[in-house]
């Protein structure tokens, strides 16, 4: 029989957790068990995400309302913060993300190339200083870095987005052969097409209804985090897996 519950007493950190790929993952990790701690700006959306999750499990999370472009002190305490109140850290998932403008490369305005590179590049890296600690002692600690197939297929004005999620994928990997030895294990997962609001500013044309919503992806991403999860240094493409390719 498989164990309902194989995340149970462990502990989680997902930033992008307040809508999207981030909130439907945090349902599930904490409906196999986990306490997760919550990141994303937007105090209503983390609210609507611990909601959901009360209703699956009966439990809370710990909300976190932070701007990770902004709130770098905080971030650069978060590892030993969660340690101090839980006890451990079992979980990473660096999903947070932004698109931005989707523009030629020759017209990126620094502000956007600002946002940009530090919520996809800069705050992995941030997280990885502040987690890489409790994710070792962890009997098994797991990362997970959400990235997209731009970074493997360039395309016209999609430069900004591509080039930090490439970053932040290059960052992780080297991360992986330093941890190899460990009982850490850290991988990146490209979630493919999925109905979310950065899809839909991507392109505003598309009917959603016929996209995978982030609930069908969850599980899969969520059994990146599973202590039984050997993967390491993986990118991990959820689309293709889904098709059982
Ligand atoms: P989404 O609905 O736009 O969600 C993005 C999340 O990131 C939100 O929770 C947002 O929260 C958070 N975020 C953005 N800027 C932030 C900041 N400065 N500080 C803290 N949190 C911030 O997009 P999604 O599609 O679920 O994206 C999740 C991940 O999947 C991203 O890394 C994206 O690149 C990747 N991805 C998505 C697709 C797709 O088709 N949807 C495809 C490939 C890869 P707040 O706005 O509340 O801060």
């Amino acid at each position: 029989m498989t164990d309902p519950l194989p995340l149970k007493d462990r502990v989680a950190l997902v930033t992008g957790a307040s809508r999207g790929i981030g909130a439907a993952l945090a349902v599930e990790l904490a409906t196999r068990g986990a306490h997760c701690v919550l990141i994303a700006r937007t105090q209503g959306g983390l609210e609507e995400t611990d909601d959901a999750i009360r209703a699956a499990t009966g439990r809370g999370a710990t909300l976190l309302p932070l701007d990770l472009q902004k709130a770098e002190k905080e971030l650069d305490l978060i590892g030993p913060s969660i340690v101090e109140r839980f006890g451990r850290l079992d979980i990473l998932v660096h999903n947070a993300g932004v698109l931005n403008k989707l523009t030629p490369v020759a017209h990126i305005e620094p502000r956007d190339w600002a946002e940009t590179v530090a919520v996809n590049l800069s705050a992995a890296w941030r997280l990885i200083r502040t987690c890489d600690p409790p994710l070792r002692a962890s009997d098994a600690g797991r990362a997970v870095f959400v990235t997209t197939g731009r970074v493997l297929r360039p395309k016209a004005y999609w430069g900004m987005y591509g080039a930090t999620k490439a970053g932040m994928e290059h960052l992780a990997m080297t991360w992986a052969q330093e941890v190899a030895a460990t009982k850490l294990r850290v991988n990146l997962a490209d979630p493919g097409v999925v109905a979310t609001k950065m899809r839909a500013l991507a392109m505003p044309g598309e009917d959603q209804a016929t996209l995978r919503r982030p609930e069908d992806i969850a599980p899969h991403l969520a059994a990146l985090c599973a202590p039984a999860e050997q993967r390491h240094g993986a990118r991990v493409e959820i689309e293709a897996a889904m098709r059982g390719a």
